[in-house]
């Protein structure tokens, strides 16, 4: 997400006459984007920042401004905090840098962490930043209303908005001319998606036709979806287009039903359980994979086994798991003590950790044998006698170098295979 709205920002700033350069020594301008998800996110900004006064030290005249969710957490405190910032620009004040940038020009710090109830940027072209030239993200709504109690996201990033269907399709389309093969569209639940024009509504699984049927060379995929609102229609959609990609990230957070409620996700275990059954009904090559947090408020031994028990149950393909980080003014900050101890939740992390490197090879160890249609992206990272690609269940694919080139397409059998990566030969 902040990676697409990086695009967005750099894509303003080139249309005031900037350009970016990738050396940080070069730079008249630095822009920090940035994530309050955890404290450890933040904590690691404010080591970056340490940085930054070193090479303000050097040029006096460098601007240094902060964006996104953090810089709208803590707003004007974070001037009082970091001498070293000039700017501070929150995640829906982005057409505003130019002026911003103005104010600092005239010696002033600048500050604008307005949130907007209809911004999506929907009419802005996203500068492609370090692309491969072959997937992309589009962005298709902003913020979040669901309120789980963990999280600092409804705080940061306002109101749930949905971008105008027609602006996403024609990214799309634009991205296709120019040799993109692949996109991403984004969303903090995107399966909430709607939007009406002309009295007609388009929702998330109207919109993902949309972007289908336009060529079946151009893969779909999508982040992040919410076990609530995840219906049959969906994922009847997705089973019709083979150019949808087989992969539904699902974060559980939890398997106990007791946790899952004190974190206000709106279902239970069996309810969960529920929407993995559907996947595997309609489709049943699709990919699951999640996110989990470690140590929430109250959370029991028992509540933790059954975290445990979950993963086993579903055999996720792959996980992102956190232990959990208070946040301020959270509901969960504010009703419930963050009671489970350090290394409690250390060792459950662990323990779920090695779980899912358990499950991720059992995962991949299944794939051996199999044929899959892969989508070149470039060299592999270790040898340029290696193209390296996806399948549609968004697991990297190694191979031997054929005469293809990025952007085709090719089918390979997979014969070996680590955790992480399948390996195998064009066929
Ligand atoms: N909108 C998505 C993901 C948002 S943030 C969703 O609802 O699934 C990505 C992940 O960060 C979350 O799924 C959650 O697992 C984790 N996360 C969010 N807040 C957290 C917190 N306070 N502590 C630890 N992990 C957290
Ligand atoms: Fe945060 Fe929940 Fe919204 Fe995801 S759905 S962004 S976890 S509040």
């Amino acid at each position: 997400m902040n990676f697409s709205d990086s695009e967005i920002v750099a894509s303003i700033l080139e249309e005031e006459g900037y350009v970016s350069t990738k050396e940080i020594k070069d730079a008249d301008v630095i822009f920090v984007n940035t994530c309050s998800i955890r404290d450890h996110a933040e904590q690691k900004i404010r080591k970056r920042l340490e940085y930054m006064q070193s090479l303000k030290r050097r040029n006096s005249r460098l601007v240094i401004g902060m964006l996104g969710c953090m810089a709208e957490r803590l707003k004007t405190q974070l001037l009082e905090e970091e001498q070293v910032l000039d700017l501070i620009a929150g995640p829906d004040s982005y057409r505003d840098l130019p002026r911003l940038m103005a104010e600092v020009q005239s010696g002033r710090k600048a500050i604008n962490t307005l949130l907007s109830i209809d911004e999506t940027y929907a009419d802005i072209s996203p500068v492609r930043y370090d692309s491969n030239g072959i997937s992309a993200f589009i962005s298709i709504m902003r913020g979040c209303e669901n309120y789980c109690a963990y999280c600092v996201v409804p705080y940061v990033r306002g109101q749930e908005r949905s971008r105008d269907a027609a602006s996403i399709a024609l990214e799309a389309e634009t991205l296709f001319h120019k040799g993109f093969r692949e996109v991403t569209l984004l969303g903090q639940n995107v399966n909430s998606y709607t939007w009406t024009s002309n009295g007609v509504k388009t929702n998330f699984a109207r919109l993902l036709e949309k972007v289908a049927v336009m060529n079946p060379l151009l893969r779909i995929r999508f982040a992040t979806s919410h076990p609530k609102d995840l219906s049959d229609e969906l994922l009847q959609t997705i089973a019709r287009y083979n150019n949808i990609c087989k992969a539904i990230h699902l974060p559980v957070q939890s398997g106990s039903t007791r946790i899952l409620e004190k974190m206000n996700r709106g279902y239970t275990r069996d309810q969960y359980l529920d929407r993995i059954y559907a996947i595997r009904k309609y489709l049943p090559d699709c990919a699951i994979s999640t996110d989990i947090i470690a140590g929430f408020c109250d959370e029991t031994e028992e509540d933790h086994k059954e975290t445990l028990s979950l993963m086993e149950q579903v055999a996720f393909d792959y996980a992102f798991m956190f232990r959990y980080s208070e946040r301020p003014d959270t509901l969960a900050a504010e009703r419930y003590p963050d009671n489970v101890p350090s290394e409690v939740k250390d060792r459950r992390l662990r323990e779920i950790i090695d779980l899912q490197q358990k499950l991720s090879y059992q995962s991949n160890k299944q794939d051996a044998g199999k044929t899959f249609e892969v989508l070149i992206e470039g060299f592999s990272k270790r040898s340029d006698a290696y193209f390296s690609g996806r399948n549609s269940q968004n697991k990297v694919v190694i191979f031997p170098v054929t005469g293809n080139k990025p952007g085709d397409y090719i089918r390979v059998k997979i014969d070996r295979f680590t955790s992480a990566t399948l390996i195998g030969e064009a066929c």
